[in-house]
């Protein structure tokens, strides 16, 4: 039998034991009472973990990308303009999604490493006539941080929607949506949250929903278009039945567990943890001479780190070695840098065992590089 292995990467990740056990029932009834309760406690548990209290939370089944698009699909109408912050790949995903539902797409891009500075996306949102922003929370291909107090600023300011893609790190990064004026902050259940893949999670503001609802056009995608999944997320939450897609009964058990771990840490708790794994990692990446993907301090993310492989070695066959002493690592995302880095998730559960059997098997993967 093989032994198992420590996954060490940007999601799916380790996931917590009673989020196994609650998942690990014989599947019931979408419909049946105690479904209903675990299903609408999650939601409101959802608005204390986003901190949004007066948002409107969704639970659909489908991934981060799902979440994205469900953004996408219902607050663009064919003509509008959108800015779309990059910093990496994700941020390139979401400029394409938008432009599938018709909207004029601007992108400003930050060199790898950096994030775009503040004073040329105000610039761009003083001269443009745009309706929406979107920005990265931590770009998963970089590990750079962005700050969405700064940008829900901006967004407040030019009154515009924002739309923070939060796949990694909702529950991990410091987030106050309510407060710091995000409309959207979308997630996936395979990272921070905790759960296993197959969960699209997003709060949005009422200012959101209320430009929503004014729509000309009809939302261009079926499965996303929120009439059909604004009165299934009101029922669950009054605790009553309904139905329009039948939802992940287990993923959503499992949900409840994870929330409930989550808000019994505490949030404070739970973003400080991050913190400290992260710093933890850090100095000991640096303490074997590897370089980061990040260039500022203040841009490092704290659920995941991007990593330079040493120099004149193997991206492949080092990644492997790590395996070999027991951890799974990831490799590089962003197209023109693949092969230069790999990513070292550390979100969720992660203790500082987890990160010192990671360093350890990073050093033995360059001594027997
Ligand atoms: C993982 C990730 C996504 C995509 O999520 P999927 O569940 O793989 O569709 C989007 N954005 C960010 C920042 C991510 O980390």
């Amino acid at each position: 039998m093989e032994t198992r292995k420590l996954l060490m990467i940007p999601g799916p990740i380790e996931f917590e034991p009673e989020v196994y056990e609650a998942m690990n029932v014989p599947t019931k009834s979408h419909v049946a009472p105690d479904f209903i309760e675990s299903f609408g406690r999650s939601l409101e548990m959802m608005k204390e973990v986003w901190q949004c209290p007066n948002g409107q939370a969704f639970i659909i089944a489908g991934t981060g990308t799902l979440a994205m698009d469900l953004a996408g699909a219902n607050l663009i109408e064919p003509g509008d303009k959108a800015l779309v912050i990059s910093t990496g790949y994700f941020g390139e995903r979401y400029a394409d999604l938008l432009k599938r539902y018709g909207a004029e797409v601007v992108i400003l891009r930050a060199p790898v490493g950096m994030a775009v500075p503040l004073d040329i996306i105000e610039n761009e949102l003083a001269g443009g006539d745009y309706k929406l922003m979107t920005f990265t929370h931590v770009d998963t291909s970089t590990a750079v941080l962005n700050h969405p107090e700064q940008l829900g600023a901006l967004g407040i300011k030019y009154d515009i929607l924002t739309v923070l893609d939060g796949v990694c790190s909702v529950a991990a990064e410091e987030i106050r949506q309510e407060e710091w004026g995000i409309d959207v902050d979308l997630t996936a259940s395979q990272k921070a949250i905790g759960v296993p893949p197959g969960l699209a999670l997003l709060l949005v503001s009422q200012k959101a929903m209320k430009i929503w609802e004014k729509r000309d056009t009809p939302v261009g995608n079926y499965y996303a278009d929120w009439t059909n999944w604004l009165p299934i997320m009101n029922a669950y939450e009054a605790r009553k039945p309904s139905y329009f897609g039948t939802p992940a009964v287990n993923l959503i058990l499992g949900l409840e567990a994870s929330l409930k771990i989550i808000l019994e840490e505490g949030l404070v708790n739970r973003f400080q943890r991050h913190q400290d794994m992260s710093s933890l990692f850090r100095s000991g990446i640096e303490g074997m001479g590897l370089k980061m993907i990040p260039r500022h301090m203040n841009l490092y993310a704290n659920t995941l780190s991007a990593i330079f492989y040493p120099d004149g070695i193997n991206g492949g066959k080092f990644i492997s070695k790590i395996n070999e002493a027991g951890v799974i690592v990831a490799g590089g995302l962003l197209p023109d840098l693949k092969s230069k880095y790999f990513r070292v998730g550390h979100m969720g559960r992660v203790n500082a065992d987890d990160i010192q059997i990671t360093l350890k098997a990073i050093e033995y993967a360059i001594g027997n590089g």
